[in-house]
């Protein structure tokens, strides 16, 4: 049966492949946008930046009044602003923390009111493993990171009863734009530190998160599912 789907920055990266797994489900799929929308014809693109309230709430009400009620969010939207703690602003601080966890909020207590009327729902939070094992010079994305680990547990407990699953991804190194700035030198030693020996491709993503929304995952809920390669194997 075809679901209302919801993904925060679908127009690109990890989020786009996630969008179009699901709409390879059948599954009524929007995607929120900044910059500008994908080419997709099969994509509803609304825009949306998940640091402002209004915006949020006005993204929600273009995609119910299209697709129905959303079913089915994923809060993927995320940006990094790296520097050492000394030299990190508090600007740096505040729009990584704003952007990754405020905004993951935002949506999901937006998502809540439908799903929780509904009695079901699925959240899948995009976090990384970074969240888990620090990182240098990632101090305000590391804890932005984490902090979703806690909303969705969060979530967890206080929707579950009511048939809301929420959960968390954490990949490793992924080929997208956030990844192809850094330079060779880190991305081979982040590889090398990878038990596989390489990158996860977006769409090794978003097969994980349509089982997350599956039927089939209905008992699974407050769970971080960790796709890395290895990367924090042990950790
Ligand atoms: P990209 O940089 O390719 O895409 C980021 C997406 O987030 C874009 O769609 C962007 O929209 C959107 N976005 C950023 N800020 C906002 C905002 N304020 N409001 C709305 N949308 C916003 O990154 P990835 O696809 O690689 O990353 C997707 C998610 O996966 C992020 O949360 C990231 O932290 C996480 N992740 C990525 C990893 C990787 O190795 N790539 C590893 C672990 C986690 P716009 O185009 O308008 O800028």
């Amino acid at each position: 049966m075809s679901r209302s789907v919801l993904i925060t920055g679908g127009n690109r990266g990890i989020g786009l492949a996630i969008a179009r797994a699901f709409a390879a489900e059948g599954d009524r799929v929007a995607v929120t946008y900044r910059s500008s929308p994908p080419s997709d014809p099969g994509l509803l693109a609304v825009p949306c930046d998940v640091t402002s309230t209004e915006q949020v709430d006005a993204a929600f009400t273009a995609v119910e009044a299209a697709h129905g009620p959303v079913e089915i969010l994923v809060a993927n939207a995320g940006i990094t602003q790296d520097t050492l703690l000394p030299l990190m602003s508090d600007e740096a601080f505040t729009s990584v923390v704003d952007t990754n966890l405020g905004g993951a909020f935002r949506v999901a207590r937006r998502a809540s009111r439908r799903m929780l009327r509904a009695r079901r729902g699925r959240i899948v939070f995009i976090s990384s493993v970074v969240g888990a094992t620090g990182g240098a010079g990632q101090a305000n994305y590391a804890a932005s990171k984490a902090g979703l680990v806690g909303l969705a547990r969060s979530v967890a407990r206080e929707l579950g009863p009511r048939g809301i699953t929420a959960n968390v991804v954490a990949p490793g190194l992924v080929t997208s734009d956030m990844t192809a700035v850094l330079s060779a030198e880190r991305q081979q030693a982040i590889l090398a530190r990878t038990a596989s020996g390489r990158a996860t491709e977006p769409d090794e993503i978003a097969r994980s998160v349509v089982y997350l929304a599956s039927e089939a995952a209905a008992t699974v809920n407050g769970s971080v599912l960790t796709i890395d390669g290895g990367l924090s194997a042990g950790v």
